[in-house]
């Protein structure tokens, strides 16, 4: 017991716990000036059509650069957001930053199909008034709603004031996209009450498929899962030829990964959309 190692133990313990205890305070507080100091950008991760090699959609990542801290993920800093509903007006931001961004690239490169993946987390979904938030956010940058798909976790609540707050999204013409498709026990359920038309393959089953037969299964069994319901499959975390080679081979047509692209900066994704003089625009690692 701690108490009987003697004193000292038991302080350098308090420390410890203290010390993460005011880290985490830190963050929190830290995290809700962050928007208004500047800290945060949105950096874009490209999805692409695996056998033509086109870009048909940017994922908007968004990332915080902490003054002390230096660079801080998301993975990171979502959940304390989530905690303290910093959330909302970042989510806000987020779609805001993504939805311009699309426009500029739309007008840029006029004719091209071009969409925007945004996350959304559970903690935005759970609050009525966010729909109509983002929703105000998607027309207030005159992006067509239609190109704009929302990305929700499987482990979101799906309850009514949810699938009222989905479809008010939905009508608009925006789309929403199951992330991390598989990793959760309710996935099916909710492709029955959420009006879902997109699936994002977990990079788990992408990193797994090339020596796993079980993976291999799985992957095979949401694509027919897919098309049986008419949803775009989107495969992530593509970091290997062979990995990419295979889900063509398996039927699926879109997806993204390090093979092709990191997410990047907007000048740096834009700099992805120029077309190569005399090559096809498939890009290698
Ligand atoms: P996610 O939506 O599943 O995003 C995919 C994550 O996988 C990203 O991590 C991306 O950088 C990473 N990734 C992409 N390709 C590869 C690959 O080939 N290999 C590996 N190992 N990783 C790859 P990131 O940017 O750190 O984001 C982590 C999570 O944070 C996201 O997972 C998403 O759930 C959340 N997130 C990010 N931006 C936002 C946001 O604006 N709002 C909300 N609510 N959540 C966000
Ligand atoms: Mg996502
Ligand atoms: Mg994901
Ligand atoms: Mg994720």
């Amino acid at each position: 017991q701690a108490k009987e190692n003697g004193r000292g133990l038991v302080e350098v313990f308090d420390v410890d716990a203290s010390t993460r205890s005011r880290d985490r305070l830190d963050i929190r507080s830290d995290l809700q000036r962050a928007l208004e100091r500047n800290q945060l950008s949105v950096h874009y991760q490209p999805i692409w059509a695996l056998d033509s090699g086109e870009i048909v959609s940017f994922e908007a990542l968004v990332r915080w650069h902490h003054p002390e801290r230096g660079p801080i993920g998301p993975d990171v800093f979502i959940p304390f957001a989530e905690e303290t509903g910093a959330i909302v007006e970042i989510g806000r931001w987020v779609m805001a930053q993504a939805c311009r961004q699309l426009v500029s690239w739309q007008q840029r490169f006029p004719g091209r199909p071009l969409g925007i993946n945004v996350n959304v987390s559970p903690a935005q979904l759970r609050r009525p008034e966010v729909a109509a938030d983002l929703l105000a956010a998607i027309r207030d940058t005159g992006v067509e709603p239609a190109d704009v798909w929302l990305e929700v976790t499987e482990h979101s609540y799906v309850h009514d004031d949810v699938t009222q707050w989905a479809t008010a999204l939905r009508a608009s013409g925006a789309h929403f996209a199951l992330d991390d498709f598989g990793t959760s026990y309710c996935s099916l359920a909710y492709l029955k009450r959420f009006p879902i038309e997109g699936l994002k393959i977990d990079r788990s089953f992408v990193s797994g498929m090339v020596d796993g037969s079980a993976d291999r299964s799985i992957v095979r069994a949401v694509l027919a899962i897919a098309e049986s319901l008419d949803l775009r499959v989107v495969a992530e975390g593509i970091e290997t030829e062979e990995q990419r080679e295979m889900l063509i081979e398996l039927g699926c047509r879109t997806g993204q990964g390090y093979l092709m692209s990191r997410p990047v900066t907007a000048d740096e994704a834009t700099a992805l959309l120029i077309p190569v003089q005399g090559s096809s625009h498939r890009l290698t690692a």
